[in-house]
């Protein structure tokens, strides 16, 4: 319910969040509740007045409008306390711990920031003659060189967007590089079954079949049916490393040369690049293509907080097929590498995944994070990042069920089951319990391979101070759940919301408001 100061207060219209509230307002303390803009906006409202536009002669045709388009309108102060109010009810990184198994969701620090805003980094225009932009074109330079260097590969494409970007990049490479050599018929490409959805979703997107590999029951691959199913059909494969239980895959060299030996491709889903950075490179495990989500390694903004950025490293058999444009140092100059000026050199190049050159803005953060840390010190975000990740297995191992606690230390992050929570309780309980301590929940129900899995990934940059109080909290949610504390199944009870049907609101959404008045006198 919304504040009775509101112009466009109309209690009426959500009684049952009034009768279901203790307050008048609906508002707890300062924490504010905030109806749909539809629900307090008025079309009669408006936050600026424009002058009634001359009559001139539309060229629409039948596309005019024919009704009102029926907007909501606010004045200026309420439209900015409706989005600060939403805002409030956001959970973030730089709120609270976010253990997102998978995420990485660490840190973002203000100096990246900093740096982004520089005028000459955050004003830039994709069009501009290409030497106005040079610090720029450095700056993409020098980050793909340490991302070359980092990883041990050959060449890197800084263009893609995101992680799932920057696989269609990997594997229409070497869709190239098979239809180059005559093997454009190879049409398989071999996925894990604890494998991210991006991967077979980005394999069958570029046209291939997709078939799962097993793992074994100490959560890793099945190397020997990975074998087995090798063949003159397979395209390459795709592999996570550190895998999606949290775990190094210690065969990756036997997979690779395996793979080659029959002609295939090595795809490495880099995504958990942050277990290993500094301490392995994946170049020597004989990987063709691998994505690094800078959101994630290197500390950019992740989600809301900001668009991805998934550069693609490439050994040298698959560099010929890297897409334009790439910046080329070129003496003292940097060059922008575009068909036009591709030459003979590039005329393999698949071609092109956007528009431009990639997310500036992203690149920059990325660069300051990795100088600001050095090698030594991304050395040390990886090591730090597995030891919280194993502090936290070992803390809760005998209150959750751990399904490859005695596979060994886990990486960067700590994989729990639902096994063991009486009849009734599920993995959702636990999360929504959490949301009540005020944690955003971890990875839910992925990956598929363990029973009601919980991926919980607390990242480097957690104090073990915060690490202790966040195990406090999920051991004592659990406890309530092995204790058969039914409250829990209604939970969240002190969030904005209480619990939803998230089935529901999957496949049924409700994405445009209806009046109700209107909706009422229809029926
Ligand atoms: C995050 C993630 C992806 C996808 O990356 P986006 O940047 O979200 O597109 C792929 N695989 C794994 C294992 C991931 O964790």
């Amino acid at each position: 319910m919304s504040n009775p100061n509101q112009s466009g207060w109309r209690p009426e219209m959500t009684p049952e969040r009034r009768s279901s509230d203790a307050t008048f307002t609906g508002n707890r303390a300062l924490m504010l509740e905030e109806p749909l803009i539809f629900e307090i906006g008025s079309t009669q409202t408006t936050g600026v007045e424009v002058a009634e536009p001359a009559k001139v002669a539309s060229k629409l045709g039948n596309l005019a409008r024919s009704a009102p388009i029926g907007l909501p309108g606010l004045s200026e102060p309420e439209t900015v306390r409706h989005y600060t109010r939403l805002s409030r009810q956001n959970y973030a990184i730089d709120l609270g711990l976010f253990p997102l198994g998978s995420c990485t969701m660490k840190h973002n620090p203000r100096l990246n920031e900093k740096m982004a805003r520089l005028p000459g980094f955050a004003d830039v225009h994709p069009l501009q003659p290409t030497d106005t932009v040079q610090g720029a074109f450095e700056v993409i330079h020098q980050l793909a060189h340490w991302l070359v260097t980092l990883t041990g590969m050959h060449s890197v494409a800084m263009s893609p967007k995101a992680g799932a970007h920057g696989e269609l990049c990997g594997i229409l490479a070497i869709k190239a590089a098979l239809e180059a050599k005559g093997e454009g018929h190879r049409n398989v490409i071999l996925v894990p079954e604890s494998a991210h959805g991006t991967n077979p979703a980005t394999a069958a997107f570029a046209g291939y079949s997709v078939e799962d590999i097993p793992a074994t029951t100490d959560g890793r691959v099945d190397v020997a049916a990975l074998t087995a199913r090798l063949g003159p059909d397979v395209a390459g494969v795709m592999i996570t490393n550190p895998n999606t239980c949290g775990l190094f895959e210690r065969e990756m060299r036997t997979i690779s040369d395996a793979v080659h030996a029959v002609g295939g491709f090595v795809y490495c889903d880099g995504a958990n690049f942050n277990a290993i950075v500094g301490r392995v490179r994946p170049g020597d495990l004989g990987i063709d293509a691998m994505h690094i989500n800078l959101h994630k390694t290197f500390s950019t903004p992740h989600g809301g907080g900001g668009p991805g950025a998934g550069p693609v490293v490439f050994s040298e058999a698959l560099t010929p097929f890297a897409p334009l444009p790439f910046v080329e140092k070129q003496g003292e100059h940097f060059a922008l590498v575009e068909e036009e000026n591709a030459g003979e050199h590039h005329a393999q190049s698949f071609g092109r995944m956007v528009a431009f050159n990639g997310q500036m803005g992203m690149f920059t953060r990325a660069l300051t994070y990795i100088l600001s840390h050095g090698a030594d010190g991304l050395r040390q975000v990886a090591e730090d990042s597995v030891l919280n990740a194993n502090y936290i297995l070992r803390s809760l191992e005998n209150t959750l069920d751990a399904p490859f606690a005695h596979s060994g230390p886990c990486m960067h992050e700590a994989i729990f089951s639902d096994d063991g929570l009486p009849e009734g309780f599920s993995t959702i309980d636990i999360a929504k319990g959490l949301i009540d301590e005020g944690y955003h929940p971890m990875t839910m129900y992925f990956p598929l391979v363990v029973h009601g899995a919980m991926l919980v990934e607390p990242t480097e940059t957690e104090s073990k101070a915060a690490l202790d109080q966040f195990i406090g909290a999920l051991r004592s949610v659990a406890e309530r759940a092995k204790a058969g504390d039914e409250s829990l199944k209604s939970a969240p009870h002190f969030a904005p919301r209480r619990r939803l049907d998230e089935t529901l609101a999957a496949r049924k959404p409700v994405l445009v408001w209806k009046d109700p008045e209107m909706a009422e006198a229809a029926e």
